[in-house]
């Protein structure tokens, strides 16, 4: 944030409306007051807020790959250095994730589940993943032991976002808001800089004419 001048972060808040006129957008935030905007740039990820309130329910653009994926960080026990272990079989894969020699490394597990699971309900969660892992020694037990203790803890269903187009009049989407390749393709970060650097590039060159642009934005 130390080097990006003229502009103003808000935290703690979140879009509740969105409504357009031909020239400006008008947004409600859950928290501050409305505020009116040129654009609207949603880069908020997987579950869009910006895309649900602009673009329908997720459910219409969503593709689940069948499988769930869980995160957190444990002690490098292993002294591993931008090194990835990885136990895999058939519908499951458990790893241990360095991206350089830190005291703290990321376990991951992808796994298929034997029925649906909350993602709000991280003890049922917990349950579903050991029991899917039982039986496997490696790493394994030791990982588990270490997942109800972690600082950070992330779990969510494999997906895809795909859409006919990213724009909607003057709000448009970017990252894995827009085009979530899936963590499986390793190149969902790259996507979302790359699209957000072309989107910024044309936007100045269009010197706000926006909608050519917005219209060429398509899969
Ligand atoms: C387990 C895992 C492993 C991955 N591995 C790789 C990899 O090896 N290589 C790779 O390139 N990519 C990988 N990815 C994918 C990569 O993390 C994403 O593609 C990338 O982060 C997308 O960036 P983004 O800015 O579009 O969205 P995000 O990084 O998801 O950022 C969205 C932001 O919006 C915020 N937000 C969400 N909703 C709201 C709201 N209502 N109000 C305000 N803010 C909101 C969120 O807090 C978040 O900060 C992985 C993903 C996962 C889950």
């Amino acid at each position: 944030m130390d080097f990006v001048s003229d502009t103003e972060f808000i935290f703690g808040d979140s879009i509740r409306t969105i409504s357009q006129s031909p020239d400006r957008v008008h947004v409600e935030f859950t928290e501050s007051g409305p505020r009116e905007f040129a654009l609207v740039i949603g880069a908020d990820g997987l579950h869009s807020n910006v895309r649900a309130i602009a673009f329908g329910d997720e459910s219409r653009f969503v593709r689940d790959l069948g499988l769930y994926l869980c995160m957190y960080t444990v002690p490098n026990y292993l002294k591993l250095d931008r090194t990835e272990v990885q136990y895999s079989e058939l519908g499951r894969v458990a790893a241990i994730w360095s991206s350089r020699g830190d005291a703290s490394v990321k376990a991951c597990f992808g796994f298929v589940a034997p029925c649906v699971i909350d993602l709000r309900n991280r003890a049922q969660q917990q349950q579903v993943l050991t029991s899917a892992y039982q039986g496997i020694g490696w790493e394994v037990p030791t990982l588990l032991g270490m997942m109800s203790t972690a600082s950070d803890y992330y779990f969510d269903a494999a997906a895809q976002i795909r859409m006919d187009r990213w724009s909607q009049g003057r709000v448009v989407l970017v990252g894995d808001a827009g085009y979530c390749a899936s963590p499986m393709s390793g190149q969902g970060a790259s996507l979302a800089l790359i699209g957000a650097y072309v989107l910024a590039g044309e936007l100045a060159a269009a010197s706000g004419a926006y909608r050519p642009h917005f219209s060429n934005m398509k899969r």
